[in-house]
């Protein structure tokens, strides 16, 4: 088994953490079966799933200081609120009521959501939207114990409408000041490159941010993964890196863990959006740990898109037994049935982690975000405070 002794940061490493005792229900012997599934030495999936995490433990998921890391804005739609943007935009909406339009949450893959997605975007016009649409989000991430948030957007959404840049990212950083001031919650902007599109038109899109630098901490890569690979985008993210922009990438979602691989040898990136198929690849999961590069990764979103048909077999604690800096984030929220804390829940009932894992994965969450040191520094004290407060 691989050890996390290597993995940088002030946390203590899992031996030690399941050492001092996790639960009394064989969390640890769940988190080795899981492990060896995933390094090829068995297969069993003989854990003992949760019916539901007991009412404490929602209670300990709620109260965590923690920060969101993958969350697409135009993910945290609400579907009363997509009507509600609709009707004042005057947008056309292919479902009649809110019901015919949670009926069509159902996704067969990636490509099969995104469509559905793209058709949500259209609701989303004035720079009103977008800061309704932030504050929205971040009041139900302050309500979840979210400290701090780096919120992913896609302008190439709303370019060809006319919407402009200005407008986007106006609104959303009017609602991050205001979260930041009267929520405490504080957040960044992190902008997506479609990868379905050319590189040029990434490029053009480097060019329209730029005079928003301040408000944009990083890039991403997202959309159809499958044949956009992310060398595709070499040029893009080297201009990036110049530029000064934090860079990561949607990669290993759906495709194989050499997209993975690719993002960090030909992009240069610095995190992983996802990395579900890392496991594939054993040596790279080695290289994340000793590298420190971190994956975000989204169960209820893996499960809803059928990336991962069985979360009991959900490869995050092979990662974090290996010392991957794994976090958990809810990626599309309204759409994959579930916000952060959803997420973490998820994971209690299908691994049957416990408390250590769940302080070592908000942990994670902070040391794997582009904030600064001293944001860092305050995240990890929040939740060495809450882990003192809740054993006494
Ligand atoms: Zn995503």
């Amino acid at each position: 088994m691989m050890t996390n002794s290597v993995f940088p940061g002030p946390t203590a490493p899992l031996a030690s953490r399941t050492a001092r005792g996790i639960q009394e229900d064989g969390t640890d012997h769940a988190l080795d079966a899981v492990s060896r599934t995933f390094t090829g030495s068995t297969v069993s999936k003989s854990l003992t799933p949760r019916s539901e995490p007991d009412f404490m433990l929602a209670e300990f998921i709620t109260a965590m200081p923690k920060a969101e890391l993958h969350v697409h804005l135009e993910g945290t739609i609400e579907v009363a609120d997509m009507f509600r943007y609709a009707q004042r935009n005057a947008v056309n909406l292919p479902w009649g009521t809110e019901d015919e339009l949670r009926a069509a949450y159902t996704y067969k893959n990636l490509g099969d959501f995104l469509a559905l997605f793209w058709q949500g975007c259209r609701v989303l016009t004035t720079r009103e939207d977008f800061y309704d649409l932030t504050l929205a989000y971040l009041q139900r991430a302050h309500a979840q114990g979210v400290v701090y948030a780096e919120m992913s957007y896609a302008p190439q959404n709303f370019l060809p409408r006319g919407i402009t840049v200005d407008h986007q990212i106006g609104g959303i950083s009017d609602a991050i000041a205001y979260a930041r001031e009267d929520l405490g919650t504080d957040a960044e902007i992190l902008v997506i490159v479609q990868r379905h599109r050319s590189e040029a038109e990434g490029l053009e899109l480097l060019d329209l941010i730029r005079p928003h630098r301040d408000s944009v901490l990083g890039i991403s890569l997202g959309g159809p993964e499958t044949n956009n690979p992310p060398a595709k985008f070499a040029r893009l993210y080297a201009r990036a890196r110049d530029e000064g922009y934090r860079l990561t990438a949607h990669a290993g979602e759906e495709a194989p863990a050499t997209y993975i691989a690719e993002a960090i040898n030909k992009c240069k990136v610095e995190r992983i959006d996802h990395g579900y198929t890392a496991f594939q690849d054993p040596l790279l999961v080695t290289r994340l740990v000793d590298e420190g590069i971190p994956l975000t990764m989204c169960p209820l979103s893996n499960q809803r898109l059928q990336i991962s048909d069985d979360l009991s077999t959900y490869p995050l604690a092979h990662y974090l037994q290996a010392g991957v800096s794994v976090s958990v984030n809810s990626d599309d929220p309204s759409y994959f049935g579930g916000y952060v804390n959803e997420n973490f829940e998820a994971l209690v009932t299908h691994l049957g982690i416990g408390k250590a894992e769940l302080l070592q994965l908000v942990r994670n969450s902070f040391t794997g975000s582009f904030a600064s040191s001293s944001q860092i520094g305050a995240g990890l004290a929040a939740v060495d405070k809450f882990e003192q407060f809740w054993n006494n």
